[in-house]
């Protein structure tokens, strides 16, 4: 399953509540700081948790309120909530939503003393202990995590750590679309397991028999996802890989393989301005891969080099200018997407470019052809209409268009001055438009990144032709034309 970079919650959860999200009132997480330890076993019961976790939260509901929804793993019960150090009174149950019965969770909610304005901000520290229960029931099947010794993880779907939201699908899904925190952690955990997630570890202590870890977050991110296991670790300059123990031999590729790519993206497009290291984690089979900035969780069964084309699309991210876009179209995972195939060229002779850009060319079409009422959208509204799915193919024909048309080398040209050029600034729309109307000579190219991007007729161009070679035909482009 391809499961989307900067998609900060999961896919199930994201549709579940895909038609629901109207509103974007919630509560907003400032900052947080957590205190967590994990006793992990081999049965689902004897695990244990122990936890506190302080955050500082702004009312953005729109109005007063005198209660704070909690949503908590219903393995987890709390035992005491403050607000400085006085005691808060709360309710909690077990309970499924009114709109997805089938998601059990510890229901909470918090009385306050005095009402939170709206916009208001308010600090409480929650006490909570248990163990993790699997969430299979609710359909999200990946969920299936206990405090198991061989695996667990940290994250939003489990309900691990304190989700502030109504038990509902809207509020859910607003809650984990619009967050974006800094976090800090303590967690202590049996000596030899690594928690190898979107936290930085920035000291170890030693305890007897444990280790304590303190962790933190690199700037602020959409949400909080933590793999534990017995990890052995490769490091590099750009890339920490996280495995498990008998995949010794095809991590250790894997590994090379991310120092090579990321030598050939520096020739290309030069040392990228934000020098970021990359954190690559094995996780058993079924939980659910996953793609964020700066992390990679992958079934472990899918480390061999015939999946390397998700290594290198990560890796391509990481030159890709920020779209300074309250919703992005993601124009760029259309062009991580391309850039899989020409990486791809590079490492492997028989590599047949010319076939992935035809295939993403029918899968785009049928793709868009599923989606009638977005034909007409054009890329750069994707972001607005809810649909930045399709950026990942039409994206990427968009880019495969200028490469055919251009050559690999005014095709890398290009996109290194892309990249460089709004590397710091970060980038809108209107520049990327105007960066294309600028450096791309060819009328009839010009045209096709104008109607693509600005004008939307990448339904009613799909619809006409048949090929990828009629595409480039219809804009009157033949392959490395000057
Ligand atoms: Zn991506």
């Amino acid at each position: 399953m391809r499961i989307i970079s900067l998609v900060f919650f999961c896919c199930t959860l994201l549709a579940q509540s895909h038609s629901t999200v109207a509103a974007d009132n919630y509560f907003q997480i400032l900052n947080t700081y957590h205190a967590v330890k994990l006793h992990l076993d081999k049965t689902p019961e004897a695990g244990k948790m122990k936890a506190a976790s302080w955050l500082r939260l702004r009312n953005q509901t729109g109005k007063a309120t005198n209660t704070i929804p909690v949503l908590l793993n219903p393995g987890l019960r709390i035992s005491k909530i403050t607000k400085g150090n006085k005691p808060l009174n709360f309710t909690q149950k077990i309970a499924g939503f009114e709109d997805w019965s089938t998601l059990e969770l510890n229901t909470v909610s918090i009385n306050l003393l005095t009402p939170l304005k709206n916009k208001g901000t308010i600090e409480i520290t929650l006490y909570f202990e248990g163990n993790l229960q699997p969430l299979t029931a609710s359909g999200m099947g990946y969920v299936k995590e206990y405090l198991s010794s061989e695996f667990t993880i940290l994250r939003t779907e489990n309900f691990s750590l304190p989700v502030i939201s109504e038990p509902d699908q809207s509020s859910l899904g607003a809650a984990a679309r619009l967050q974006n925190y800094s976090t800090r952690m303590t967690l202590e955990l049996p000596e030899g397991y690594i928690p190898a997630g979107n936290l930085k570890i920035k000291e170890t202590k030693l305890l007897n028999d444990r280790v304590e870890y303190d962790l933190k977050s690199d700037g602020k991110i959409p949400f909080t996802v933590i793999p534990i296991a017995p990890y052995r670790q490769l490091k590099n300059h750009s890339a920490v890989l996280n495995y498990f123990e008998d995949q010794i031999t095809t991590a250790t590729t894997l590994h090379q393989q991310s120092e090579k790519t990321l030598k050939l993206l520096e020739g290309w497009f030069m040392p990228p301005q934000a020098k970021k290291q990359l954190v690559i984690t094995a996780i058993p089979e079924g939980y659910g891969s996953q793609r964020m900035p700066g992390l990679i969780i992958q079934d472990s069964a899918t480390f061999a080099p015939e999946n390397y084309n998700e290594l290198y699309h990560e890796l391509a991210h990481i030159w890709h200018p920020k779209e300074r876009v309250s919703k992005p179209s993601r124009w760029n995972e259309g062009l991580a997407t391309f850039l899989e195939g020409l990486i791809s060229t590079h490492f492997n002779a028989e590599y047949d470019l010319a076939n992935y850009k035809e295939e993403l060319f029918q899968r785009a079409k049928k793709q868009l052809a599923d989606m009638p009422k977005h034909a007409d959208t054009p890329l750069q509204n994707y972001g607005e209409e809810d649909i930045t799915d399709l950026a990942y193919l039409t994206g990427a024909v968009y880019f495969a268009l200028l490469h055919e048309s251009l050559g690999q080398e005014r095709f890398i040209t290009l996109l290194k001055e892309l990249q460089n050029t709004y590397a710091l600034t970060g980038i809108f729309n209107e520049d990327f438009s105007d960066f294309m109307r600028k450096n791309l000579k060819n009328r009839n190219l010009r045209k096709f990144a104008d109607n693509w991007f600005s004008k939307g007729t990448i339904g009613q161009d799909l619809t006409n032709v048949n090929s990828f070679t009629d595409l480039m035909a219809l804009y009157k482009q033949t392959s490395f034309q000057s």
